[in-house]
């Protein structure tokens, strides 16, 4: 047996990977982690010495929310000293939600925090999650020359690709290569051997404590523009009485329909205090709020750009910063800056 090289937490909280099927039901269900792994003889044999934390309850990932996301940061900061990195097993349909707001919530991030899963259990023949979780757990204990960790980010590892998990969504339902970051490159490329595109990875203080943050606010909704959208739906939205922040999906390069009864609400809107962020439809490039009328006048009205954040990035920042300030002007202020690469920003 190789000597151990450094010591990895496995933190799984659900999700196709550990899941089996309910022989009365045929539907997939969460089984015990450690049960599995145990019956896994590859896991003997990695370098990487292995600790599992287990949610007391697994979840379908579709049952995320920031109560658990807070719970994950919990775990983390628990163990934070005990590993050099720790891999999150999390069910694909959320993971980039989680991805995105763990990034904002470990602040000054020094060790990895990578997050996977599978399309197929991990205990079934044709299973994606055995590389998926030997990479990832690779990945979490590679160290520079000087002994840094090689990716002190949270990143997904999916399908041979590392991605910013700020910068990454989820592409596929069936495909074995279910997410990417059409605005970023990847930060590594898993084949034969693993290469890392150090050039593009975060380099956090390492003199600095990483500070957690527990507490999101949630009051925010995701708005789609679409041809044909009403007035009545739209003012009801907007005067939703404890609504705090708005994801908008726009068009193109951030561009909507200009009626001046939809920039009048929005204008009303963002005077009482609720931040709109504007957000492409587009899987790619970034929201360019000038070029086009219909983006000028919302730029007018008061909603700010999103630059080229993906949807699920914009809401978890928006729901991370809205629980720390209740100063509009400051959150939209920060939400035009990137606090952990999240946003690029060419001005
Ligand atoms: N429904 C599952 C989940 O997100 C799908 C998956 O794990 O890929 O938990």
């Amino acid at each position: 047996m190789l000597p151990r090289t450094g010591r990895v937490l496995l933190i799984y909280t659900g999700g196709t990977i550990g899941m089996g099927l309910n022989p009365e039901t045929g539907a997939l269900e969460p089984l015990d982690f450690n049960h599995l792994i145990a019956r896994m003889p590859e896991f003997a044999q990695l370098p990487t010495g292995i600790d599992v934390h287990q949610f007391s309850e697994p979840i379908d990932s579709s049952d995320m929310d920031p109560k658990l996301w807070s719970r994950i940061v919990e775990i983390i900061v628990g163990h934070y000293d005990h590993y050099d990195g720790f891999v999150i097993l999390h069910g694909t349909d959320t993971m980039a939600f989680t991805a995105s707001a763990l990034s904002f919530m470990l602040e000054n991030l020094t060790k990895p925090v990578i997050l996977t899963g599978s399309q197929l259990p991990v205990n079934q023949l044709r299973t994606d999650g055995k590389e998926n979780l030997i990479t990832s757990i690779e990945i979490a204990a590679a160290r520079r020359p000087d002994g840094t960790p090689r990716v002190p980010e949270v990143c997904i590892y999916f399908s041979g690709k590392l991605l910013r998990g700020n910068r990454a969504t989820k592409i596929n339902s069936e495909g074995f290569n279910a997410f990417d970051s059409f605005n970023m490159p990847h930060l590594a490329d898993a084949g034969v051997n693993i290469i890392y595109h150090d050039d593009l990875i975060l380099h956090p203080d390492f003199d600095l404590p990483m500070t957690p943050h527990f507490a999101m606010d949630s009051s925010v909704v995701v708005f789609t523009l679409f041809p044909g959208i009403q007035e009545e739906t739209v003012r009801y939205l907007l005067a939703s009485p404890k609504l705090r922040g708005i994801v908008m999906r726009t068009y193109g390069s951030g561009n909507a329909p200009q009626l001046p009864w939809l920039m009048q609400v929005l204008e009303e809107a963002c005077q009482r205090g609720i931040v709109i962020i504007n957000i492409t439809q587009c899987a790619a490039g970034p929201v360019e709020m000038a070029r086009y009328s219909g983006g000028f006048l919302l730029q007018n009205a008061g909603v700010i750009s999103g630059y080229d954040s993906t949807v699920e990035c914009a809401i978890a920042k928006l729901m991370h910063l809205l629980a720390h300030s209740s100063d509009a002007d400051f959150i939209r202020s920060q939400m035009n800056r990137p606090l952990c690469g999240e946003i690029t920003i060419n001005e």
